[in-house]
């Protein structure tokens, strides 16, 4: 039975850990020997994998795979909307079964059987309206609102049209490929949401992250506490001190009451760390996602801005290069300039902080933690200030 409950849990750890890996880093294609066998397991292996389906079915089969991959990847699907759902019933299942007859116990009261619901519960009610909530659509009957809401900055966004739409393209709006829309202040397109994250459900989309980093601490904790009171009920470490003469120290009796949680309670060691180690990436996802917010800054600009400074630091090194060229033809005089300090080149800045330091200067919408923070909260689009804009305008 133990075993069983192992070989799940492995699965979805690794299943999360991979998830997570592909998410953060996707263009892995060329680089060091782990980078390509990562990149072998990921699209190599799918690569070979259609070659041989090509090379045993012909055609017929390679097409077959094609529509598959189309299905899944290219267009609105509900398959990791299932999953989601199946991976926290089925946990909360595991829970139910593995811990809720020993609640009441020394530590939890009978209540957690009910309060544990009631967080998957409203968990799933974020997931719900995140994944159908409207992102921010941008249509031809609100495009100027949208326009006047987010002025062109000049520097990441300047006057253009959507070429699929056929409309105005307003700043920070994005024309999202699997969806087939145009959303205002695009965050990115979210597989396990099936939706895009834009302008009026980022506010969801934060609270779901911390509702389940809050979730999967409370169960983890939770666990943790069954298996104290079991400790305790049992009253293990009397028996071990009394009757088998083990020195009453941390250090003596730590092994022996590891060694006796893991033959009796395995299943809910392994949900313990399971649920320790998704909190763990749900933290460091919600961590950049509300630094995203406080900066007012989205996961798509990240990538616009590391593109827009790379282009601005060749253009320095050009103008550097072509200046350096000049003065040493017509100065030929000037002296060489004294060598940095020590001290100074110690406390330099790293390229990062430089490059954080360059996108807080230059983000004109960044306009302060509070204000960034109420409009993802109060999204310009369910402001009255936003619908008047069309009055005044025409
Ligand atoms: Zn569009
Ligand atoms: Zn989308």
């Amino acid at each position: 039975m133990g075993m069983q409950w192992l070989l799940v849990c492995h699965g979805l750890i690794t299943l999360l850990v991979v998830i997570s890996f592909l998410c953060g880093q996707w263009p892995i294609f060329q680089g060091t020997f782990v980078e390509r066998i990562h990149y072998f397991l990921t699209f190599g292996a799918y690569d070979y994998f259609q070659r041989l389906v090509g090379a045993v079915f012909g055609s017929k089969g390679t097409n077959f795979i094609l529509s598959i991959e189309y299905f899944c990847c290219d267009r609105p699907n509900p398959i990791l909307q299932i999953l989601y759902v199946a991976i926290i019933g089925g946990i909360y299942y595991m829970i139910a079964n593995s811990c809720f007859s020993y609640m009441p116990g020394y530590y939890l009261s009978g209540a957690h059987r009910y309060i544990s619901l009631m967080g998957v519960v409203v968990g799933i009610l974020f997931f719900i309206l995140t994944s159908f909530s409207d992102p921010g659509i941008v249509k031809a009957e609100n495009v100027l609102q949208y326009l006047n809401a987010y002025p062109y900055d000049e520097v990441l966004y300047k006057e253009k049209e959507c070429t699929t739409c056929k409309i105005p393209k307003p700043a920070r709006s994005k024309h999202c490929s699997i969806c087939n829309r145009c959303v205002a202040r695009f965050d990115h397109h979210c597989g396990w949401m099936n939706n895009c994250i834009g302008e009026r459900n980022n506010r969801y989309f934060l609270g779901f992250l911390l509702w389940h980093l809050l979730l999967c601490l409370y169960g983890s904790v939770a666990v943790a506490l069954v298996l104290a009171g079991r400790l305790k009920e049992l009253r293990v470490v009397y028996i071990l001190t009394v009757y088998y003469g083990i020195e009453n120290t941390f250090r003596d009796l730590a092994p022996h009451v590891v060694q006796w949680l893991l033959r009796s309670y395995n299943t809910q060691i392994l949900l313990m760390i399971f649920l320790a180690i998704v909190s763990l990436l749900l933290a460091g996802f919600f961590g950049y996602h509300v630094n995203l917010c406080l900066t007012n800054t989205t996961t798509n600009e990240t990538f616009k801005w590391q593109e827009h400074l790379t282009w601005q630091k060749k253009l320095n090194e050009a103008r550097a290069s072509a200046a350096a060229l000049k003065a040493s033809i017509s100065d030929l005089r000037t002296e060489a300039k004294p060598p940095e300090s020590k001290w100074r080149a110690f406390f330099r800045k790293s390229p990062l902080e430089d490059a954080v330091e360059a996108i807080a200067k230059q983000n004109t919408y960044n306009k302060g933690c509070f204000s960034n923070l109420g409009e993802v909260i109060f999204p310009f689009s369910s402001r009255p200030s936003f619908s008047q804009t069309k009055t005044k305008a025409g």
